[in-house]
């Protein structure tokens, strides 16, 4: 096949988008026109639930656009979701995820396929240089999530990864190849390896519409990708435990040792209520992270879907997929 009978599938998530996605469209259909002596694009836009016009704006571009795709969930499911949603119904020979806010500049995508098209790579990713615009308070919990994410899981995202990532057929596949419910993406395309390259950019703040993610949200997002891949947590139950018992060892030595040379005097409450809480503490801190591995095996366990579709326009599958 030449390189200009390919097709580029560019999947866009969007929850609540109506104020920014004419520009969005405008931009990319300027960026496919770029492209166009490259590869075909289609595009195949996620309506993860939205409250607003979303939905018909998208239905009025898939009306008059035949390259324009959708999905629309019957609620919100989440950005995880959705992305998993366009992985699943692309049909393209390479695929890039990116925002629907223009806060992944389509003007990258040229450079991103050329990349892509060397054959060198099998993932073009980008990555934020820096964090403008953004509550610093954010910005400095987001940068200890991936030092910590790097130190305890095994997978190695750098710092300021975005989803905004092309990707080869064969790379989609082995995304999709990955069954759980419960998805951390970056981790994910991190885990299944491939040749990455990770190209810098500033960020770009919002044109319109509001970010959808609160400052908790994240917090839950990075506990997840924690527990999504990494067992460490599990661990310190074993090490602290081995430790306490180590000090409490030495402690019974020294009590020993204390009575049969000065004899005792009944004291050491303070002593014995602190080691108490101490222990109390600890054994429920350990409780609670066994409980959030298991309340993610359980849901696990159920095999609910991803996400439910409410409505879809896709084109016809123009290639067979392979799997991995
Ligand atoms: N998004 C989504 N479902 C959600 C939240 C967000 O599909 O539940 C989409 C959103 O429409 C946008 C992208 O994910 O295209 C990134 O969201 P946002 O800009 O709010 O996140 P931020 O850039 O602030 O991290
Ligand atoms: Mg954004």
């Amino acid at each position: 096949m030449s390189d200009k009978e390919k097709i580029l599938s560019i999947v866009v998530p969007c929850y609540n988008e109506e104020a920014v996605l004419p520009a969005f469209y405008d931009e990319i259909c300027r960026t496919a026109d770029e492209l166009k002596d490259r590869v075909d694009c289609e595009f195949l836009f996620i309506d993860d639930g939205s409250a607003d016009a979303t939905l018909s704006i998208l239905k009025g571009y898939a009306g008059s656009d035949e390259r324009v795709h959708y999905i629309s969930f019957s609620r919100n499911f989440g950005k995880e979701a959705a992305i998993y949603a366009g992985l699943q119904n692309a049909s393209g020979d390479y695929v890039v995820v990116m925002d629907a806010d223009l806060q992944h500049p389509p003007a990258f995508l040229s450079q991103m396929l050329d990349n892509i098209r060397s054959g060198e790579y099998d993932s073009v990713a980008m990555r934020r240089l820096d964090r403008k615009g953004e509550k610093k308070i954010r910005a400095w919990f987001s940068a200890q999530f991936y030092k910590l994410n790097q130190k305890i899981s095994g997978v190695d995202i750098p710092e300021g990864a975005t989803d905004f990532r092309m990707m080869t057929r064969q790379m989609v596949d082995a995304v999709l190849s990955m069954p759980e419910v419960n998805r951390f993406t970056k981790g994910i395309f991190t885990w299944v390896g491939f040749r990455t390259l990770w190209l810098p950019y500033h960020n770009v703040e919002r044109p319109a519409g509001t970010s959808k993610w609160s400052f908790w949200s994240l917090v839950k997002y990075s506990f997840n990708g924690i527990l999504a891949f990494s067992t460490v947590p599990l661990a310190i139950a074993s090490v602290l435990g081995a430790i306490i018992c180590l000090g409490a060892f030495l402690m019974m030595i020294w009590v020993v040792f204390k009575t049969l040379v000065w004899g005792d005097a009944v004291g050491g409450y303070p002593t014995l209520i602190t080691v108490i809480l101490f222990l109390g503490g600890i054994q429920l801190l350990m409780i609670g992270i066994l409980s959030q591995y298991f309340s993610k095996t359980y849901m696990e366990t159920k095999h609910r879907p991803v996400y439910i579709a409410r409505e879809k326009k896709l084109g016809r599958p123009r290639r067979k997929k392979d799997s991995v």
